[in-house]
């Protein structure tokens, strides 16, 4: 049977790969971007380009949208909508947002999307865009269950669909969580790589160990990621291996030695922070873990 028709909107590197995957895959694509140069390789690999984007979401039931944030799919749909022409071009289609932003603004969307009787998705894309329609793709998304069923394998063609539940905001949150980890591990490295370079010593001399390291972290907690998982979730954190106090020493040290090096500060300033806060809170002899304590909630 011939496969359904899908638009991309929104080419940066993330859309161009999803918009390949799925010419590769057989899918007839419509594309549409504000800058149409970036169309290009798509429109040589089989792509249709849409001349506007009214004519790029009628090419298709289901549109997937690529782009830097929210507010862009208003910038490009919103236009269309006030239109009394083109206003009903949404109802009845898919909306599959991949777009990074808050989760609050998800929510917002899929009202608006709604209000233009369209069905809409968000999604949170896990993977760089060279890693999109390989094993190793996956993507977190939320929405009405039925909705991501019955798409279930267009998307499968990105990467490995992971559905989260119906509240349009859970895919962003858990993007931005994950990106959490990811940014702050970035920050990180960086800042320990101009630590040591500071005193002279070559950052390929540091940095190949330094992500040997890094991997061995999910080891130190991994084994009892579970049982971490409960500490947090019931605020108990028995444990004298690494106590904050411990702990809190270690990050003072690491303050200090950023101090002399003249580096940037603060990244061990907020680290140093929590431990300060956790010992004044009384979880001085409790588990790292007690750290959530100060930062699940702000004062
Ligand atoms: P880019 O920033 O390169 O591309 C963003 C796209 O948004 C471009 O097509 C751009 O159009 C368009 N755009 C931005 N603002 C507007 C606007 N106001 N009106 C019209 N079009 C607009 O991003 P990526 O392709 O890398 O990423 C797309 C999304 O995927 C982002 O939300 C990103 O966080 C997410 N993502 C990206 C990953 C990656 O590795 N790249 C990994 C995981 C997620 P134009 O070409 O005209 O500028």
């Amino acid at each position: 049977a011939d496969l359904s028709p899908v638009t991309v909107i929104g080419l940066g590197p993330m859309g161009r790969a999803m918009a390949a995957r799925l010419i590769r895959a057989g899918h007839p694509v419509t594309v549409w971007n504000r800058t149409p140069s970036r169309a290009t390789d798509l429109v040589t690999a089989g792509a249709t380009l849409a001349p506007n984007p009214t004519a790029a979401v009628a090419a298709s039931d289901v549109t997937i949208l690529s782009l830097t944030d929210y507010q862009a799919m208003y910038d490009i749909l919103g236009p269309t909508v006030a239109d009394a022409e083109h206003r009903d071009v949404l109802a009845g289609r898919v909306i599959v947002n991949l777009s990074s932003d808050t989760p609050e603004l998800s929510r917002a969307a899929s009202d608006w999307a709604a209000k233009q009787g369209a069905r809409f998705l968000t999604g949170g894309v896990m993977v760089p865009a060279p890693v999109v329609g390989t094993p190793d793709a996956y993507v977190f998304y939320s929405g009405p269950e039925e909705v991501f069923d019955a798409h279930e394998p267009v998307l499968r063609l990105i990467g490995e669909p992971k559905y989260l539940g119906a509240d349009p905001g859970l895919a962003q949150l858990f993007y931005q969580a994950h990106l959490d980890v990811f940014l702050s591990t970035l920050s990180s490295l960086l800042h320990a790589t101009a630590l040591v370079t500071a005193a002279g010593v070559p950052a390929v001399e540091f940095l190949p160990g330094a992500l040997t390291f890094l991997a061995g972290v999910p080891a130190m907690i991994g084994d009892a990621a579970e049982q971490t998982a409960r500490q947090l979730e019931t605020g108990e954190h028995p444990g004298d291996l690494s106590t904050v106090l411990m702990m809190g020493a270690t990050a003072d040290h690491i303050l200090r030695t950023s101090e002399q090096a003249g580096v940037d500060l603060e990244l061990p300033r907020a680290v140093k922070s929590h431990y300060e806060r956790a010992v004044a809170a009384g979880h001085g002899t409790s588990n790292w873990t007690a750290l959530y304590e100060v930062i699940k909630a702000r004062d």
